[in-house]
């Protein structure tokens, strides 16, 4: 037994190193990435549910590895965020995305917005509002094109903080976005200190919807929380028209989803959902 025991530390045990190898390995392939600009932002459309009319993309980031092939943003995110790598990668994938707005808003619809994901380091920094709003400035896009998106977990680290952070952005005219909506521990105090612009309903709620009723009460319920607090509410991982139905019978604000697009490069998403759709 005792054999066996150790056996099993050894194998965890090496596990682990190869695990701390495949790490430090990624951590600086990724540094070379971000320098060599081997990492793309994808867009994934968002849409008003009730009109069906485009409103504006998230951007997510890609990593296409010239030999690994694709690496999921799960994998490298938080090997970013651990190796001191999120801020540049963060401002990057902002500049890129603001970049890209502006010129979708002058050839096809000025009303476009972008929404971009924020990581806890990112605004955490106490110039965040100064980098962000350098951004704008930069790329000459209208801060009211701009939507933040941040987790409950960000937003908890330090409630001083992030009062502070979104009334700054706020009064610039940038809005924020509660992303992975009802997922944390405290999504309702979330939403009661803080001004938040829109609430993104995680995944998880959305699919089983239409067939588990406890789901669907809890989708209903946010989005009357949202009505109530006038806050825009929008649904992600919409996949089925069964899903749809419910949302528009809950009356949801904006879908996001694999049921209208996955997540396309600049010229597929200008392709399908800006030149085809000039309306
Ligand atoms: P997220 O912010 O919750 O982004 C939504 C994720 O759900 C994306 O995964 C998207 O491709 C996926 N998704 C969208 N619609 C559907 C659907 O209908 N079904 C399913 N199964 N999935 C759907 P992705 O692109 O792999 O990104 C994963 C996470 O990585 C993001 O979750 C976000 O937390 C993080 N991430 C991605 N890009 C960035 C970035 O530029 N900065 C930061 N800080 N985080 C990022
Ligand atoms: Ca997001
Ligand atoms: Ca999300
Ligand atoms: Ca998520």
């Amino acid at each position: 037994a005792k054999q066996a025991g150790k056996n099993r530390f050894q194998f965890y045990n090496s596990e682990f190193c190869d695990l701390m190898v495949e790490k430090r390995a990624l951590v600086g392939e990724l540094r070379k990435a971000i320098a060599d600009e081997e990492l793309v932002v994808f867009y994934q459309p968002l849409f008003d549910l009730k009109s069906k009319k485009l409103i504006g993309a998230e951007a997510l980031v890609r990593w296409f590895h010239a030999d690994r092939g694709a690496i999921a943003p799960s994998v490298f995110i938080p090997v970013a965020e651990e190796y001191g790598l999120i801020d540049q990668l963060g401002h990057w994938v902002l500049k890129t995305a603001c970049r890209q707005l502006v010129a979708w808003q002058s050839r096809y619809k000025p009303e476009l917005v972008m929404s971009v994901n924020v990581s806890y380091q990112q605004f955490g920094r106490y110039d965040f509002v100064e980098s962000v709003s350098g951004v704008l400035q930069g790329t000459r896009l209208a801060p009211q094109s701009l939507h933040l998106e941040i987790t409950e977990s960000t937003a908890l680290i330090d409630l001083t903080h992030t009062k502070a952070v979104l009334r700054q952005l706020q009064s610039i005219g940038v809005s924020i976005a509660m992303d992975d909506f009802g997922t944390g521990y405290s999504s309702l105090s979330c939403v009661k200190d803080l001004s938040i612009d829109k609430l993104k309903i995680d995944r998880s709620f959305i699919t089983n919807i239409s067939t588990d009723e406890r789901d669907a009460a809890i989708v209903k319920t946010i989005i009357a929380l949202s009505r109530n607090l006038h806050m825009k509410v929008l649904a992600e991982g919409v996949e089925t028209p069964e899903q749809l139905a419910k949302l528009a019978e809950f009356e949801c604000d904006e879908i996001q989803g694999f049921l209208f697009s996955r997540p396309l490069d600049a010229e597929q998403f200008e392709a399908q959902f800006l030149q085809r759709n000039m309306n």
